[in-house]
């Protein structure tokens, strides 16, 4: 295969790609808590779903664990960005816990929509994947009230309490098509259907899957960075399939395969949210390191949006 691999290729890059804002202020959560309250500081579930950004935090002292009660008494705790449900925070505070909430704020955004439409007695279409530790939290704002809805044939036979008192919302990281599609049956069954006043599927979820959708036909292969928890990754994988492209989730470099490069000579190149830059570098490195190559970008207008710390750090 190393033979057979070699040789001059194009390498695309997506853009935009890698870190979102919600992930970055995450990240910096745990770095300002390990310097402020010093090692070790809990993170409950993991604070993006990477498996680098996890090793790395790790190595400087952070201890990532499943559940609340893990966690000695009077430690420091701080929740992931995919947000938790109002009983997880109960047992933080029961268990006396300094809490750092890392909760990224368009996350905290679905929380606030699903608790007014649940205050009316509405039921809540949540569509998203039921075991995403996401929506996992959504749902625990109004377990009697949500429903998760995971696909077009879910929307079609889903029963509501009142199918005039009906609303919907979505997981942040969803691809853009799917979920419009499932939206727009549901509306079709509900005419009462209640919208969210803006897109729920983030900016930067939207953003990547359309830089895909961009240089798609310029590729023979895309492969995306990110690890095989990462549902928005795991989402532009599938964008570039249906663009007609294959396309390979890449954790790291290393465990790149040499035969899905035979043959391929324009690359495409991504990153999920949640995977950090570097290793987009070391990926387009090693591929440099099987012939000459060159690399390109369209251009895009960069994504300023940035988000304020939590009190606890800033
Ligand atoms: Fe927030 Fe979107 Fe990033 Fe998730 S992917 S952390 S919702 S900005």
């Amino acid at each position: 295969a190393w033979a057979a691999a070699t040789g001059p290729r194009e390498v695309l890059l997506a853009n935009p790609r890698s870190f979102c804002a919600g992930v970055e202020r995450a990240i910096e959560v745990v770095d300002r808590a390990l310097e402020r309250f010093g090692a070790p500081v809990y993170v409950r579930r993991q604070i993006v779903h990477n498996t680098h950004v996890v090793h790395d935090l790790e190595r400087r002292g952070a201890i990532f664990v499943g559940e609340v009660d893990e966690v000695p008494p009077g430690s420091v705790l701080v929740f992931a960005a995919h947000g938790v449900s109002p009983a997880v925070r109960a047992e933080a505070e029961a268990r006396g816990l300094r809490v750092v909430d890392a909760t990224c704020p368009l996350v905290t955004k679905v929380h606030t929509e699903v608790r007014r439409h649940s205050s009316r007695e509405a039921t809540v279409f949540l569509i998203g994947h039921a075991d995403h530790e996401e929506v996992e939290g959504t749902v625990g704002e109004a377990p009697a009230d949500v429903v998760v809805v995971e696909d077009v044939a879910a929307a079609a036979r889903v029963v509501p309490r009142d199918a005039g008192n009906v609303a919907y919302a979505m997981q942040t990281t969803l691809a853009v098509d799917e979920a419009t599609e499932i939206a727009d049956v549901l509306r079709s069954r509900f005419p009462e259907l209640q919208a969210p006043k803006s897109d729920d599927i983030c900016y930067a979820t939207t953003n990547r899957q359309r830089a895909v959708r961009d240089i798609a036909a310029d590729c023979d292969l895309l492969l995306v960075v990110g690890s095989p928890n990462s549902s928005n990754s795991l989402r532009l994988v599938e964008v570039a399939q249906r663009e007609g492209v294959p396309a390979r989730l890449v954790d790291h470099a290393a465990d790149l395969d040499l035969h899905t490069l035979v043959g391929m000579r324009r690359i495409g190149v991504t990153a999920g949210a949640s995977a950090p830059p570097t290793l987009v570098d070391e990926l387009v490195g090693c591929l440099g390191g099987l012939g000459p190559l060159t690399v390109d970008e369209p251009s895009a207008d960069p994504e300023v949006l940035r988000f304020t710390l939590p009190k606890e750090v800033s």
